[in-house]
């Protein structure tokens, strides 16, 4: 099947016609505005005022393979080649998780946390950092704070270099397998704030999951064995109780139906915890500080 013309208003009825059954009417609606975005260099405005014109041969047959793609639950992410993440573009491919609003509401909060507290926040540590996302945010929120990301993957670093170079952040990656003290240990300094979105998936969930995580998010970035779904959070709460400044603040993203096992891993390492819900209400991410630093938040 293909999109029977090239008028800008039967392309988008297409995209909502061909698509309706496998994907919601709002969500139809903001792959239109994203694909004459990326592809027309669009807003939405534009595509509202062109609605009656045409478009050429070439550009057409994107928004066509554009829809195929769609039509095998291919992320819109991965279509268009990147993702917004706090107002910063990110480039991502099938070797980085693609971006969550989860995530970038949990940025959002920790940056305007510190910034309330008018906390120095000088060192930073984002481990797991997959397309780096999280580090360039908040490298960009806090111009002068040293930060470093981690991840175990080296195709994943070569897409978080990237994005940090063409957003002009200056973060110090490094290739290290988290779960392996051996391996955080070389990272020796004192952290003025421990961020972390670590694979918390587990592998019962599966089931559960939309075709368009399942198949293309990779899995390394996802997956936690049953038998052990914390054990990033028992790595990272152990390199933490060490590595935290004083006053220091650590906060991961959580799967939230493990919220009470993770704040009792959490507890067992010394912490004091917080939970804070995402934008469903569902408990996603976890702050949490020593004792004699201060109140989690
Ligand atoms: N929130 C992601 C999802 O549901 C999982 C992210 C992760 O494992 N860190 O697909």
């Amino acid at each position: 099947m293909h999109i029977p013309s090239n008028r800008v208003r039967d392309i988008e009825r297409y995209f909502h016609t061909e698509l309706s059954g496998r994907y919601p009417e709002g969500e139809l609606r903001m792959f239109v505005y994203m694909l004459f975005e990326a592809f027309l260099g669009w807003d939405k405005t534009q595509l509202l005022l062109h609605r009656d014109d045409t478009i050429n041969q070439s550009d057409l047959l994107r928004f066509h393979w554009a829809a195929e793609d769609l039509k095998q639950y291919r992320p819109i992410q991965h279509i268009i080649g990147y993702t917004d993440f706090c107002g910063f573009r990110i480039r991502v491919t099938p070797d980085v998780l693609v971006p969550r609003p989860e995530t970038e509401e949990i940025v959002a909060h920790v940056a305007n946390h510190l910034e309330h507290l008018q906390a120095n926040c000088t060192t930073i540590l984002d481990l797991c950092t997959g397309s780096g996302c999280i580090a360039i945010a908040l490298k960009n929120r806090f111009p002068t704070a040293d930060v470093t990301a981690v991840d175990i993957s080296p195709a994943a670093l070569a897409i978080a270099r990237d994005n940090a170079q063409t957003n002009h952040t200056d973060i110090h990656f490094m290739e290290m397998d988290v779960l392996k003290p051996t391996q955080l240990a070389a990272l020796t300094s004192s952290y003025d704030l421990i961020i972390s979105n670590p694979p918390y998936v587990m592998e019962s969930e599966r089931a559960n999951m939309q075709p368009n995580v399942l198949n293309y998010d990779p899995a390394l970035a996802l997956f936690v064995p049953d038998n052990d779904p914390l054990r990033f959070y028992r790595a990272i709460g152990r390199y933490a109780a060490t590595h935290l400044a004083p006053q220091g603040l650590l906060v991961l993203e959580i799967n939230q139906v493990l919220s009470a096992e993770t704040t009792q891993q959490l507890h067992t390492l010394g912490f004091d915890t917080r939970l804070h819900p995402d934008f469903q209400g569902n408990p996603r991410c976890i702050s949490a500080t020593l004792p004699a630093c201060g109140t989690a938040e």
